[in-house]
Order: structure tokens, then sequence, then C-alpha cells
């Protein structure tokens, strides 16, 4: 295919050449102007040569234009016009120059270019060794994040075990009295609704379902909170106050996931709070975004603490999972969101979750 491509560009030059050639030997030599054209027209196959074959393409095209023109001259030219003619044989000189210059210049610029190739073949290969190793990565840091699932998983199982095992163990015991046997019932009671809701929660982090949006009101959504969270809340002295700011525009979202995750973050407000007090559910206009905010008036986070909080199975509580903000984190993060914690300025702790107004155009 390349020797066919060169071949007929060799061709292409030869002609253009000849061409040019015969123009003179064929064109009366009282039209000393068409002489003058006819003579130019040689640069372009010797351009064009120098550009394709470099310096010794150059070389030869012009070499072979002076041996077509010199006759010529000489026929024509070199006995009633000789300084014409000398001018003819100093233009051929300028031929040979143009030829080698404009060929050497080509040669330098096609080395260029491979070196340009060669250099982004290589770059393309150090990207692909990267993506490599990138990928490695990923596959080793996913296994050892299953490894440290697994793990506290399973610490989180054999806690509520242990329990159930001994209370069982009381229970199979006839001096047991009746009280204790009463006390053993309830704590195995606990213990299963304790995985029971480990198990829930574990299945809505590892397996969440994919949102399906519709427009939803900020203050209805709220409402709906305070009367899930609220009967917890009174137990403790706690009032859920709303405060919706009138320009909270409706937004885009899975009514029953942000449910979940307004509720997750009042239930843990509610039990920071170790004796009477106000949590306040919000919600106000963001940047193309709506922000719904829960500010509680609890214990507030250790600082040490703060990093790890969405941590699957990170918890302070006796009967904890450690899922309620992972799963939060990760509705959010399917709708496009973030949340926010920050430390209030008197006591506890303001979750913010902020979601775009619509579904796939963030903020
Ligand atoms: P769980 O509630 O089962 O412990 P979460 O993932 O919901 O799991 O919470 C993880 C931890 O974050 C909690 O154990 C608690 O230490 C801390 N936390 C969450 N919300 C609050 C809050 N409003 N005030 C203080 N600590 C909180």
């Amino acid at each position: 295919m390349r020797d066919r491509q060169a071949l007929g560009r060799v061709l292409v030059v030869a002609v253009s050449i000849g061409v040019a050639s015969a123009l003179h030997y064929l064109t009366s030599p009282s039209l000393i102007l068409w002489h003058e054209l006819f003579q130019r027209l040689y640069y372009l196959p010797i351009i064009y040569a120098a550009i394709f074959f470099g310096w010794r393409g150059g070389l030869i095209a012009s070499g072979f234009a002076a041996l077509c023109y010199i006759p010529h001259i000489f026929m024509m030219w070199q006995h009633h016009m000789p300084e014409y003619a000398m001018n003819q044989y100093a233009e051929i000189i300028v031929f040979v120059l143009v030829g080698t210059v404009t060929g050497i210049l080509a040669d330098r610029r096609r080395r260029q270019r491979m070196e340009l190739e060669a250099t982004s073949q290589q770059l393309a290969k150090v990207n692909r060794d990267l993506q490599d190793s990138f990928e490695q990565i990923r596959r080793a840091d996913r296994l050892s994040a299953i490894g440290q699932l697994s793990a506290s998983l399973a610490h989180e199982i054999r806690n509520p075990l242990a329990s159930i095992d001994g209370a069982a163990n009381l229970l199979e015991s006839p001096q047991t009295p009746e009280e204790t046997r009463r006390g053993a019932f309830a704590v195995i009671h606990k213990e299963i609704r304790r995985l029971n809701r480990l198990l829930t929660n574990l299945l809505d982090f590892a397996r969440p379902r994919q949102p399906e949006f519709q427009m939803v009101d900020p203050a209805r959504l709220i409402d709906s909170i305070i009367t899930l969270a609220g009967h917890s809340a009174e137990h403790k002295g706690i009032t859920i106050r709303k405060d919706v700011s009138d320009s909270a525009p409706p937004f885009e979202c899975d009514p029953e996931q942000m449910k979940q995750v307004i509720l997750n973050l009042a239930i843990n407000a509610v039990q920071a709070m170790a004796s009477s007090g106000e949590i306040v559910v919000s919600a106000r206009p963001g940047n193309a975004s709506v922000v719904i905010a829960v500010r509680d008036q609890g214990s507030g986070i250790d600082e040490e603490n703060i990093e790890r909080i969405f941590n699957p199975f990170f918890t302070t509580k006796d009967a904890g999972t450690g899922l309620g903000l992972s799963v939060v984190h990760q509705i959010v993060t399917q709708h496009g969101g973030t949340v926010k914690v920050d430390r209030n300025s008197d006591r506890g702790m303001t979750f913010s979750v902020i979601v775009p107004l619509r579904h796939g155009r963030q903020n």
C-alpha cells in the first residue's frame, strides 16, 4: 500500500517535470514571458518531492528538472541570448537549493512527528498501566472493606447471640427463680429485636433500592417525621418543632427514602438527649437545592468520633447497630446530595441534608 502510494508520488513528480519541460520545448522563444512562467512551474514538483521524500527526493527532483531543462537552455538561449541563458542556469542552482532545504526541513518535521507519536504511544501505555494499578488498588480496597465489614458484622451478631445463650442457660436450669426466668425471656426478646433491626438496616445498606423520584413538599415530609418520632420524643419530655421557611421549595426525591433519612436523624437526636429539650427540624432553600436540618440539644459528638460516625457499624450506643448514618449517607448520595454535621454553638449537633431540587441537576 505504502509502496504504491510512493510510486504514485514519483509518477506525479516525473510527469509534472515532463509537462513543464514539454511546455518549454514546444513554446516559441518569442514568448519569453511564458518561458519564465514554465520555468517556475518546476518548483511545484521539486517542493512536492522534497516534502514527501526528504532532502534526497528534493535533490533528485531538482536534478531531474535540471537534466530536462539544460538542453532547452542550451539549444534555445545559449547563442542568441547568452545573458538570459546564464540567468536560467543560475535558476537551476536555486532549484537544487530549494529542493534540498525544503527536504531537510520536511525531514526534520517528520522526525519530530515520529518522536511525538512515540511519546504519545509511551504516554498511552503509561496511562494503561496506571489504570491497571488503580483497578488493582480498588479491588484490594473492596476486598479489605468486605473483610472489615464481615468482622464488624460478626462482632455485632456475636454479642446478642452471647446474651441469648446466657439467658437460655438460665432458663435451662430448674433452680432459676421465676423472676430471673422472666428477665431471661426479656433479654431474649430484646436481643432478637436488636438482631432483627440489624438485619433490616444491613439489607437497606447492602442492597439499596433505586430511588423513585417524585415532587415532595418539605413541610409535609417534616410533618410525617414529627408524627413518627414524636412518640419516643414525648416519652423523654422532648418536643420536636417544625421550622419551615416559606420559600422552602418542593423538591424531587424518593419520599419513603427521604423519610427514612430524616427519621434516622431525628431518632439519633432524641437518643442523644438525656433529658427534656427541643429538637428543631427545619427546611430552607439552598443553592438550587433544599436544606433539611435536624438540630438537637444532645450530648454532641466527640472530636475523635466525628470522622467515624458514617462508618458502617460505628456506634456508641449499647443497642445501636451503627448503620443508621451509613444508610442516611447512602440514600442522600443516591439523590445527588450531601450530609453535613455541625456542632451547635450552645450544645448538641445539627445534621443537614442538602438535596438538589431536581434529580440530575446538581447545584
Ligand atoms: P446507631 O444510632 O445505631 O449508633 P448511627 O449510624 O445512626 O448508628 O450513628 C452512629 C453514631 O453516631 C451513634 O452511635 C452516635 O455516637 C453518633 N451520633 C449520631 N447522631 C448523633 C447525634 N445527633 N448526637 C450525638 N451523637 C450522634
